[in-house]
């Protein structure tokens, strides 16, 4: 690729100018490893691509659940280290998530036993300066040193419990225990969305602790680096051979598993009822079929219908759409072993069923379970608005005014 100027060189990535294009950067990850503040440096052949395969595909991800981040493309493939980005202005924030206890929290808080569950999450902030070890930061703090905003602040939260909830599902698919992450964040710089918060730098193997079976003594990420007493040659090959297991295994996490909303609907007229459950199921990317059918009048069709969309969609949930009286949800529950859904023409509600939908396909597609989660956010910070506005109209300014997650 035709790279501009360097603009920075970290640790282990270097950024240059996108020729061109004054919005957009160029990532090349390093092939270095360190730890102990730098103390530890070494070389680990490859590392660097293995890196920008696992950011890469860790943001696509992020991207497909409808997360902002920074990421356009690249990175992806076996011989590209260069990943496009957006241009951010970052913020010298390190935010942690916790779902199990490990780290630096049980060394500061030994009441807390190493493993144990976190619910909910714990999300803690690190100033990024080197000089004094990327020191633990209250909020308060952050805001009084103008680092962000109470409402950013707010939203990088969000946007980090969601990103490692995404996470954790994806790994634990793969039975392996995400146990904690760092994200950071920026604004962007220029052009579309100027000054919106972004999910940017790397999201790698450094960046997480995994433990697969739920067991410390397998770990796989850069955990196993800072642990070494001594760094041997034959230690560098294991910690290679193991971030290009990850990278491997991250590649199948921006993988949509295919499943099936089977709309079928009870008599002619509620046709243009089982077009609007299509369309609200589709606000979460899944894929729809509808028949017209007649329990009444083709009975044998209805049997001979569903026999054939069980044998046809490995993961299908139906919906039956009809009359309140209608006998159709009754005769598929009976006669089809997946789940099944009722639209009552009576008592719609588009939105409930197509969550429902949604929640029973994104057991098994991160992808689907991602966009549940940023739906259900949206809708807590629709309500928070709503309020603030409320307040505003009765009182002067508002309370905690929330904001939109994206
Ligand atoms: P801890 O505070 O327990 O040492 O780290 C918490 C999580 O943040 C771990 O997943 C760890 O890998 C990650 N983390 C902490 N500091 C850094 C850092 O400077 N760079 C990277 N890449 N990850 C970090």
């Amino acid at each position: 690729m035709n790279k501009g100027h360097e603009i920075t060189r970290g640790k282990t990535k270097v950024l240059h100018e996108y020729p061109g294009q004054p919005d957009v950067l160029v990532v090349s990850q390093l092939d270095a490893i360190s730890a102990r503040d730098g103390e530890r440096r070494d070389t680990l052949e490859g590392k660097g691509r293995i890196a920008a395969k696992t950011t890469a595909r860790v943001f696509r991800l992020l991207n497909l659940c409808g997360l902002p981040t920074h990421y356009l493309s690249g990175g992806e493939d076996d011989d590209d280290n260069e990943m496009l980005v957006r241009r951010a202005q970052m913020i010298p924030i390190e935010v942690v998530v916790r779902g199990v206890a490990a780290g630096s929290l049980v060394k500061r808080k030994p009441g807390i036993a190493r493993g144990a569950l976190l619910v909910p999450r714990l999300i803690e902030f690190f100033l990024k300066d080197d000089a004094n070890h990327d020191p633990l930061i209250e909020a308060d703090d952050i805001v009084g040193r103008d680092l962000a905003t109470p409402q950013e602040l707010g939203t990088m939260s969000e946007l980090a419990r969601m990103t490692y909830e995404i996470l954790a599902h994806a790994w634990r698919r793969r039975d392996t225990l995400l146990v904690d992450l760092k994200v950071e964040f920026g604004r962007i710089a220029s052009g579309e969305g100027k000054g919106s918060l972004v999910i940017a730098d790397v999201i790698d193997n450094d960046s997480w602790r995994i433990w697969p079976q739920g067991r410390e003594d397998l770990m796989l990420d850069k955990q196993l680096y800072r642990n070494l007493e001594t760094v041997t040659p034959a230690d560098l090959a294991l910690l290679r051979d193991n971030y290009e297991r990850v990278a491997d295994t991250v590649g199948t996490f921006p993988q949509m598993r295919p499943g099936m909303i089977a709309i079928i609907i009870d008599g002619a007229p509620f046709a243009e009822l089982g077009n609007s459950v299509a369309r609200a199921v589709g606000q979460f990317g899944l894929a729809s079929v509808r028949h017209i059918v007649s329990v009444e009048r083709t009975p044998g069709y209805v049997l001979q219908l569903i026999a054939q969309l069980d044998a046809t969609f490995a993961k299908m949930v139906i919906i039956a759409v009809g009359a309140t009286n209608s006998a159709l949800p009754g005769m598929l529950d009976n006669v089809s072993a997946n789940p099944v859904l009722r639209v009552d023409a009576a008592a719609v509600d588009l939105d409930g069923i197509a969550f429902s939908c949604a929640k029973a396909l994104g057991l098994e597609d991160t992808i689907v379970y991602g966009r549940v989660m940023l739906m259900q956010a949206n809708v807590r910070s629709a309500v928070m608005q709503a309020d603030a506005q409320l307040q505003a109209q009765q009182q002067g300014p508002p309370l905690a005014p929330g904001s939109s997650i994206a």
